[in-house]
């Protein structure tokens, strides 16, 4: 069995789906995975950018293959997005990591947010809701600590109820950022009308933010925004010392991205945090 089969796999890239076996075999293995919960979900912190502390952690689904190892999400969610399997593996995703995270907090008497991201087909999916309440009952976590992370795109398509749905979720106690934010057919007064928490900047405007290029003003253009409308702000793969000081400087309240940790099992959570590594 190949261990990280991160580059290894490339199934479906470039392929016709509706003739190519490999993606027959893939939506095969993958119902297998979803009926034999092969699936892991590994944790990635979020801290405070002006305390350094961690805020809360990103949950980050993995598929235990049982002959190719470890697989990244981006290597399935697509097809798994394709095929309508996405719903229950999200399902399952969002039940693991409030589980998990309640107890952790339970654990080391902390309040972690646990951030999870939700698919469109999900987050459309009637029952959606109830799902939601569920995950909450039997983990038993407080609702304010689960912020649900989506797309710009699925709350621009089918707009009224996209923002029926997000009212639904607030009331619950529940929270919501917009997830790789400035990359999908924004609109500001969209913006200002969603019910929403928090933005995420998406990880190609802070890659060159330090070389004056225009996604620095990009960057401040979304923080300042974004607080003037009560958000706030999340810098997304920040891998350097200079773009963290650069998104702090700007305002960023939450930074997020190798520099500081990467996504982790639980198991590790607590040794990686108690190690104290930061840049
Ligand atoms: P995302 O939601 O934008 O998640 C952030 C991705 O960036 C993660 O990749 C994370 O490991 C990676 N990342 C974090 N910090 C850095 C950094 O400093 N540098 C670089 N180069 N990358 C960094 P991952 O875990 O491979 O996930 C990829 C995507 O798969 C996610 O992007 C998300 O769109 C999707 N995904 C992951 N888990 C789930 C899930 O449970 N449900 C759904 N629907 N999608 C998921
Ligand atoms: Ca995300
Ligand atoms: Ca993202
Ligand atoms: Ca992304």
């Amino acid at each position: 069995a190949k261990a990280e089969g991160r580059n290894t796999w490339h199934w479906f890239e470039g392929l016709s789906p509706t003739i190519n076996s490999e993606y027959v075999t893939m939506r095969r293995e993958l119902m297998e995975a979803i009926e034999q919960q092969q699936f892991e979900v590994h944790y990635q912190p979020i801290i405070a950018a002006t305390s350094g502390r961690i805020r809360g952690v990103e949950a980050l689904v993995r598929w235990r293959h049982p002959s190719r190892g470890l697989i990244a999400p981006g290597q399935f969610i697509p097809l798994a997005e394709q095929t309508g399997q996405i719903v229950a593996i999200g399902q399952w995703v969002l039940q693991r990591a409030c589980a998990d995270i309640a107890t952790w907090n339970r654990q080391h008497s902390q309040e972690l947010t646990v951030f999870v991201n939700i698919s469109p087909l999900q987050f459309r999916r009637y029952g959606f809701l109830q799902e939601i309440q569920r995950a909450l009952e039997e983990s038993q976590l407080a609702p304010e600590l689960l912020e649900l992370e989506v797309t710009e795109n699925v709350l621009m398509s089918g707009t009224g109820r996209a923002i029926e749905t997000l009212g639904e979720i607030r009331d619950m106690g529940v929270r919501v950022a917009i997830d790789d934010f400035g990359t999908g057919y924004s609109s500001l007064r969209y913006l200002r009308e969603l019910p929403i928490n928090k933005v995420k900047v998406d990880r190609s405007f802070i890659t060159d933010i330090t070389d004056n290029s225009g996604n620095a003003a990009i960057v401040q253009g979304i923080i300042t925004m974004a607080h003037h409308l009560g958000l706030r702000v999340v810098g997304e793969g920040v891998e350097t010392p200079e773009q963290a000081q650069d998104l702090e400087q700007r305002g960023c309240d939450f930074l997020q991205g190798f520099l500081f940790y990467r996504p982790m099992p639980l198991a590790d959570l607590h040794p990686a945090i108690a190690s104290g590594k930061r840049h």
